[in-house]
């Protein structure tokens, strides 16, 4: 009896405690998560040494009036201002975008560099809520932005700049009961799209492999389908269960997006005002346009684009625990000396899947060919549910660094990775005092995860920005749809296969083209805004998900 009930009095101590916890998390989900505060240290992104030219760049004069204005700089910002400069004739719209801090500062300054679409992760799942149609426009909408990322990169002469390329990635299980759950929802996916499936096999312990490079050209392409190998070939530990080999991309992606914002501003001199260190304090609305509020003065305009991801809700309150902030771990780190053979220095990326949740790994191509690592959330005490809302990032999480500063030479095993590297001097990224051992650089930055798991793209409905759009006026801006407030955001942790497109996708509905540019034929229709689709969204679900 006496054991039974210290047993008791454990689990209401345990019940307590977590009660405490969901409370606290609670509370941070219903708080504002305010704007990002430019007086505040953060951590140093690797990514953003040396800092771009543009990094504090203030347009000298902003205009009173814009006929768009963006806040954001991150590559949904960049995408919607240059979708739209380039369709519309050169100097017939004035656009004006807004950043906190530094240009291209929020997360995707501080991401993993991994574009990696998720394809039989979830295709069944979506087929199940969404309908095999809407599954698949999905998964082609995922697969097309490193295509498109590409011919952006190529047509503003940025490819060796911004690193972008094709890299072979690997899925790599270390646990059997996932590696065959994997294995199931990649055959469904493989029998429903098998002309997109071309390049992706399961590989498992026993049965050799037939592995194909590809290159992108308009379509997956099979470049030598005689290739033939084990999983030994991989350079991965012993313990491997499994892997699931296929093509994805990698990016520079604070280079991506400040050398595209750059060339904007030289191309459109008096029509594109770039103004960093310019928070967007408040917003208006009056029959006659929005009054966009900054400490720098007013603009108005009609149409107001909402770039913001993890901060959306901050001037957006009705999305309040339905786009929610989450802090994510990175680090740059120097490979081992025989790390090569692995990860074909920098044309490799991987997810490792252990027991719980995922790590993500890209390589640079060049320098030091450090590895980009990030993840550790589910490894991490409380299941990483200390960073759900926090949206701090000028600290990190000691537990999730300390893992992510270990796990590699255990998911590559000792002799794959060799001893460790020495500093290069010639590495002449070192324009930083990096320290000289492995880890060169930890940061974190804060991600926007959609509770419903769907991107959030489209025309804001008034009743959920809580302000009334202006009226329309004949022959004003006639290049542009009825004035509205406008929101691209909640890509959760996959913001490089889906931020592009959707950016480019409201560009379009900015400019009420959907027809002519044949918006709907790619454009995935469960993305789009609405009310019904907030009220339905519910936090719990994700909580639940990260539980898991
Ligand atoms: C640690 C980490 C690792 C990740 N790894 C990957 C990965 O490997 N692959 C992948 O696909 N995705 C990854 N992601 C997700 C991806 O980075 C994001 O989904 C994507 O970058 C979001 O881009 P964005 O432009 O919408 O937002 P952001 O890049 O965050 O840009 C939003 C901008 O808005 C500014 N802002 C906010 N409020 C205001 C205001 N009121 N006024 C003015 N400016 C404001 C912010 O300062 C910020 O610069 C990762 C994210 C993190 C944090």
């Amino acid at each position: 009896m006496g054991h039974t009930l210290s047993k008791l009095r454990l689990a209401v101590k345990e019940l307590t405690r977590l009660t405490q916890l969901y409370d606290d998390i609670y509370k941070r989900l219903l708080a504002s998560p305010g704007i990002p505060d430019a007086s505040k240290p953060t951590t140093k992104s690797f990514w953003t040494v040396p800092a771009s030219p543009i990094s504090t760049h203030i347009s000298k004069e902003l205009p009173e009036h814009a006929d768009i204005v963006i806040i954001g700089s991150g590559i949904t910002g960049a995408s919607v201002v240059y979708n739209i400069l380039e369709y519309v004739p050169s100097g017939s719209l004035t656009i004006v975008m807004l950043e906190a801090r530094e240009a291209c500062s929020g997360a995707t300054a501080r991401n993993g560099g991994h574009i990696n679409p998720p394809l039989w992760h979830d295709y069944a799942d979506l087929k199940g809520v969404y309908g095999e149609k809407e599954a698949k426009t999905i998964i082609k909408f995922r697969l097309a932005h490193l295509r498109e990322m590409m011919d952006v990169a190529v047509s503003e002469n940025i490819v060796d700049h911004c690193q972008i390329r094709e890299v072979e990635t690997v899925d790599v299980y270390f646990d059997d009961a996932r590696f065959g759950t994997a294995e199931e929802a990649f055959k469904v996916w493989q029998m429903d799209m098998s002309a997109d499936t071309d390049t992706f096999y399961a590989a498992d312990k026993e049965s050799a492999i037939k592995v194909c490079y590809c290159i992108l050209e308009g379509k997956y392409r099979v470049m030598d389908s005689g290739y033939s190998a084990s999983l030994q070939n991989f350079g991965l530990a012993d313990e491997v269960s499994g892997a699931i080999i296929g093509a994805a991309g990698a990016v520079h992606p604070y280079r991506f997006v400040t050398s595209i914002l750059s060339n904007l501003l030289k191309r459109h001199p008096d029509h594109f005002f770039l103004s960093t260190h310019t928070p967007c304090t408040g917003i208006h609305s009056s029959p006659r346009g929005y009054t966009v509020v900054t400490p720098l003065g007013t603009i108005t305009t009609p149409h107001v684009v909402h770039a913001t991801n993890a901060w959306v809700s901050h001037l957006v309150t009705s999305l309040r625990t339905k786009v929610v902030p989450i802090r994510g771990n990175m680090t740059a780190q120097r490979p081992g000396q025989a790390l090569s053979r692995s990860t074909l220095d920098g044309y490799r990326a991987h997810i490792f899947y252990r027991d719980q949740g995922y790590d993500y790994l890209t390589q640079l191509p060049d320098g030091e060919h450090e590895l980009m690592f990030g993840g550790g959330f589910a490894q991490q005490n409380k299941n990483g549910l200390s960073e759900v809302a926090d949206l701090d990032d000028g600290s990190l999480n000691w537990g999730i660094t300390n893992h992510l500063g270990g796990a590699l030479p255990h998911y590559f095993g000792p002799s794959n990775w060799g001893a460790e590297a020495q500093p290069s001097n010639s590495s002449e990224r070192d324009v930083a005092d990096w320290p000289s051992g492995r880890m060169k650089s930890f940061w974190t930055g804060i991600l926007g995860i959609s509770v419903d798991g769907r991107p959030w793209v489209g025309r804001l409905p008034p009743i959920m920005t809580r302000r009334h759009p202006p009226v329309p006026l004949p022959g004003k801006s006639p290049l542009t749809s009825a004035p509205s407030e406008w929101i691209a955001a909640g890509y959760s942790g996959e913001g490089m296969p889906h931020a592009w497109m959707s950016g480019k996708g409201l560009a379009y509905m900015v400019l009420g083209v959907e027809k002519e540019t044949g918006l709907y034929e790619w454009f995935p229709e469960s993305f789009i805004v609405s009310d019904k689709r907030r009220r339905k969204a519910n936090v719990e679900d994700v909580l639940d998900r990260f539980r898991k």
